[in-house]
């Protein structure tokens, strides 16, 4: 794919959103589409630079500087639905800045809304449709090509660019003609995927994925159109070679964004396998679906590092599951969460509330399946109406909704608006009482936990248990006021996993929970315990000293100190002690070393 050496100098912008969001760990990360975009335009030689402008609560000054500073020729913007308007906005100050700057952009967001982006926003010259990679270099060569770039006509509402004839002939292009949106016919979609150079080369990055399309159908969901229903994948090779690049850079942990990793499971061991072979000492959450695991595929998994599984449960009623067209049933959802939690894999659950024919009953339903899979975490969305999806589709044939809706400032549109039947606060409440009611029963969930019998898998039972444990204790559990009594859960889970394996974290999490506690001697015997089993573990021994000053023992704190004269906090440490023991020598000396490591 490398047959021009030309420096363009490029700019891939991942635009922030107008307004807080719930689940910012669904949205805050760049997607994977800009680091393949980003690694194929460097390998044809272009300067390219991608910046994440997420939460960056970026002012005009401060976006109109680090475009200053850079003076791109071509941006490219990978949008959502939800950050369309940030992109709108960067884009006009950057033709503030250089009125000869070619914007595109690209994504879901630019997938479904192109003609509404061309129509009304003149700030924005070219989308890219569908799969990014090819038309966005295509269009690079295209205006590198052209001997100026393309005169730009004055932003506003449907101004358009003078764009090169040639840009009338890339594939998956849209662009305006006369003034006009105009879609090219689509390429076609990259078969090989393995031959898309690997951004792991150029960049570094947690989110990776294996394949791309879904089979499914789901009604509120836009991935299959956006990527096709027929599945494509990449090589175990290849998906583990990425890792291990990132890996040697010290990414140690990952998140697998495919819609079902385990579509194939074949394919889903082999990377199993890969891991395992190149020994890489990582962990990963996945997504899957409920009909796309079975106890084979997860132990496989687990051993190779896999913490998480999120599902699409949607509902626990049939009836508004059948609607979202989501073709689940009950017992196959029950069946993948308590597996993959006997597998020792986290499994959380997606729900969707709000949806056509919602009700109280509905509601109760979904709150019987939660106590009947007992996720260990779980995600409720309000259905929104995202252009893309049969739902939006639907609405617009029925002359309800319109693309000219999105002119708004406005980032997602909740289905209820468009319901006379589900007032907004009737939805509010419904969301409030699910969550109420997984948060409340969630100790109990915890409780009821079945691992797995077998010899292999009990050090991953520790560390899913001890992990599990530091939610409750430093995690989001732990800040969770609807929680009650976080840290007696995160000391039975510790308990639980050191009766698995001697595992460095439960030991370490019990101490400093004791410590704060203030049970220091508890604290002291627990760690002396960890210690046996890890002797050159520098946090623990650290620990263990905290404990041991805090029951007046500090000739046996200041010896366990001894050994750690590089780290600054012993050294503080054991300056406390010498003070406490009388020895103002020696706590001049380690307060120096401690200065003099400090500076
Ligand atoms: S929700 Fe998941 S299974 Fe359904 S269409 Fe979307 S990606 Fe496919």
């Amino acid at each position: 794919m490398q047959d021009q050496l030309d420096t363009m100098k490029i700019l891939l912008i991942y635009p922030y959103c107008l307004d807080p969001r719930k689940h910012e760990e669904d949205i805050s990360v760049v997607p994977m589409g800009l680091y393949y975009i980003g690694a194929l335009l460097k390998e044809n030689g272009h300067d390219v630079e991608i910046l994440n402008f997420h939460g960056m609560g970026g002012t005009p000054e401060k976006i109109r500087g680090i475009l200053r500073a850079r003076m791109p020729r071509v941006i490219g913007f990978s949008i959502l639905n939800a950050n369309r308007w940030g992109a709108l906005e960067v884009a006009r100050i950057a033709k503030e800045v250089d009125p000869g700057v070619t914007t595109v952009v690209g994504g879901v967001g630019a997938t479904f809304l192109w003609e509404h982006l061309l129509t009304h926003f003149g700030q924005i010259d070219y989308a890219v449709v569908g799969e990014g990679e090819l038309p966005f270099l295509n269009l690079v060569r295209t205006l590198d090509n052209a001997e100026e770039l393309p005169a730009q006509s004055p932003a506003g509402p449907g101004s358009g660019n003078a764009a090169p004839d040639a840009a009338g002939k890339i594939p998956g292009v849209a662009w305006r003609r006369g003034g006009r949106p105009f879609l090219n016919p689509p390429g076609n979609p990259i078969a090989a995927l393995d031959q898309l150079p690997n951004p792991a080369r150029h960049f570094t990055y947690q989110h990776l994925s294996l394949t791309r399309g879904c089979p499914g159908r789901c009604t509120f969901c836009g991935s299959p159109r956006m990527w096709g229903r027929r599945v494509r994948s990449h090589s175990a090779a290849y998906f583990v070679d990425q890792m291990a690049m990132l890996y040697s850079r010290g990414v140690h942990f990952f998140y697998v964004s495919d819609d079902t990793f385990t579509l194939n499971k074949d394919r889903a061991v082999a990377v199993c396998r890969e891991i395992l072979r190149r020994g890489l000492r990582i962990s990963w959450a996945a997504i899957s679906r409920v009909d796309a695991v079975d106890e084979a595929v997860l132990v496989w998994m687990r051993k190779a590092g896999c913490t998480q599984i999120s599902y699409g449960v949607e509902s626990g009623s049939e009836k508004i599951r059948r609607q979202l067209n989501k073709r689940i049933t009950r017992e196959q959802i029950l069946r993948a969460f308590s597996l993959t939690a006997a597998c020792g894999i986290m499994p959380r659950a997606y729900f969707i509330y709000g949806c056509p024919g919602e009700t109280p009953e509905t509601i109760r339903e979904t709150m019987d399946l939660i106590d009947d899979i007992k996720p260990l975490s779980a995600i409720f969305y309000i259905l929104d109406i995202l252009p893309g999806t049969d739902l939006y589709e639907a609405l617009k044939e029925s002359g309800r909704l319109g693309d000219d809706v999105w002119c708004d400032r406005i980032e997602d549109i909740p289905y209820y608006t468009q319901d006379p039947l589900l007032p907004e606060g009737r939805i509010l409440e419904f969301g409030r009482q699910l969550r109420d009611h997984f948060h409340a029963k969630l100790p109990a969930f915890i409780d009821a936990l079945q691992l797995k019998e077998d010899p292999e898998l009990r050090p991953f039972h520790a560390d899913f248990l001890s992990r599990l444990g530091l939610t409750f204790t430093h995690g989001d559990y732990a800040r969770n006021e609807a929680i009650s009594a976080p840290a007696a859960i995160a000391e039975k889970l510790f308990r639980r996993a050191l009766a698995y394996h001697p595992d460095h974290r439960a030991f370490l999490g019990l101490g400093i929970l004791y410590q704060q506690q203030r049970r220091f001697p508890a604290s002291a015997e627990i760690l002396e315990a960890g210690v046996r089993h890890f002797p050159r573990s520098e946090e623990m021994q650290i620990c263990m000293a905290v404990s041991s000053m805090n029951m007046g023992r500090f000739d046996a704190a200041a010896a366990a100190l001894k050994q750690f004269p590089e780290n600054p906090q012993a050294l503080q440490y054991l300056a406390h002690c010498c003070r406490a023991l009388g020895d103002a020598e020696g706590e001049q000396r380690w307060m120096k070393q401690y200065q003099a490591l400090s500076r």
